[in-house]
């Protein structure tokens, strides 16, 4: 397989132009803030900010909303550990909200009774491509006056049952651009918000903390005797250097204006996998459920395993699927509370026994194929090893 399929638009003469122009002699650099505007716009978002990665861009949002010492920060206990870092990187505390049983998202009613005093914000997580039940978050945030950061890192140009995309309903939306994410650019993110303030502080915070940085834009030397001048004051807040390189920005705008075909092949390859499920009539895995007027944008396919019950084990599916071809099925990520960073430093707290026996369960499918020819292979790999089971019970 070409393992470049995904960058042969106009990557190549975006990283031309980067080189030839120096980098912009040192300008905030144009392709970030193309990026940013192209971002901002297809999300219907007054502000974007182009990060480094998507673990930078959770930091700056929560050091938007004041989460310092003291303070949690509700996060499901089924996502990245990088949802925890960050809030132990503000000297906050990580709360574990548990999940619920059909669709592996963070549940509303969880998210309720893990609040107490100290709680500042919340962080529904969209993992695997399907939007959290946004109402009830909202409504649960709105009622107690908490910032909500929606990590969209796995969930890209998704929306719910009212049409609204991912990342546009909190304070504020975070993405990645990792590899495994829908747009790549080798590692970068990005951070959507309506609201100035927040974007004047995530801005600053990610990007050094120049004083004359605003909502809308990075570039910190627009007049250039004040700028050079020795009396010139440049920083206004302690920050961190979470910019996102003018390299990675012009690989991610190409990949952005790819964006809705990169989707599409995601969701064509999600939707597959559950018609071969439905089609061999056998409970041996249970998708994710996507609710009705939900678009789910498969960052990868996700589904129970229910062969125990038929005395057929997780690896031995696994095995016989690979067998066929299967392009891989990973397990779930611990529970970031089971993480060795946490667990052995009794970082964190909260009970969450429906992710926790959804961790065990979890078999997640590859959805980053290249065209239909690559997609109908996986889905003859899957129809092929669940038919091989079906005959043995
Ligand atoms: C990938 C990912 C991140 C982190 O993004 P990086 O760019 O790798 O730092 C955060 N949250 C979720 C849910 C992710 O999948």
């Amino acid at each position: 397989m070409d393992k470049g399929w995904r960058f042969k638009n106009n990557e190549r003469t975006y990283l031309d132009k980067v080189l030839s122009g120096g980098f912009g002699s040192g300008d905030s650099g144009t392709f970030v803030t193309q990026l940013e505007a192209l971002f901002a716009e297809k999300h219907g978002q007054k502000y974007a900010i182009g990060c480094n990665s998507g673990t930078s861009t959770l930091h700056a949002a929560l050091e938007a909303f004041g989460v310092g010492p003291g303070d949690e920060v509700i996060i499901p206990s089924l996502t990245v550990a990088m949802c925890g870092f960050v809030i132990l990187q503000c000297g906050a505390t990580p709360v574990y909200a548990d999940v619920k049983e059909d669709t592996f998202l963070m549940d509303a009613a969880d998210v309720e009774k893990k609040i107490t005093e100290k709680t500042k914000a919340i962080m529904p997580v969209h993992m695997y491509g399907l939007m959290c039940d946004m109402d009830e978050i909202m409504d649960v945030a709105n009622r107690h006056g908490l910032y909500v950061l929606e990590d969209c890192a796995q969930c890209f140009l998704a929306h719910d049952r009212k049409g609204r995309i991912s990342g546009t309903i909190g304070h504020a939306g975070s993405w990645s651009f990792e590899n495994s994410k829908h747009m790549s650019s080798g590692d970068g993110g990005i951070l959507t918000t309506d609201d100035a303030i927040l974007s004047d502080h995530m801005r600053k915070f990610a990007w050094l903390g120049y004083k004359n940085i605003t909502e809308s834009t990075s570039n910190n030397r627009l007049d250039k005797a004040m700028y050079q001048s020795p009396t010139w004051k440049r920083h206004s807040i302690n920050s961190y250097n979470y910019r996102l390189p003018e390299l990675c920005a012009a690989v991610a705008l190409a990949q952005l204006e790819n964006l809705d075909k990169f989707c599409e092949l995601r969701h064509m390859m999600g939707t597959g996998y559950e018609r071969v499920i439905k089609e061999n009539k056998f409970d041996i895995l249970v998708p994710q459920k996507t609710p009705k007027g939900y678009k789910n944008s498969y960052y990868t396919f996700a589904a129970t395993f229910e062969g125990e019950k038929y005395g057929i084990e997780w690896h031995e599916f696994r095995e016989k699927y690979m067998s066929y071809g299967g392009d891989g099925i990973f397990g779930a990520l611990q529970l970031v509370g089971n993480e060795p960073c946490f667990k052995y430093n009794k970082i964190g707290w909260g009970i969450t026994p429906t992710a926790s026996k959804l961790q065990q369960k979890l078999m997640l499918f590859t959805t980053n194929q290249p065209d239909e020819k690559e997609i109908q292979v996986q889905m003859d790999c899957l129809d092929k090893t669940i038919k091989h089971f079906k005959v043995t019970v």
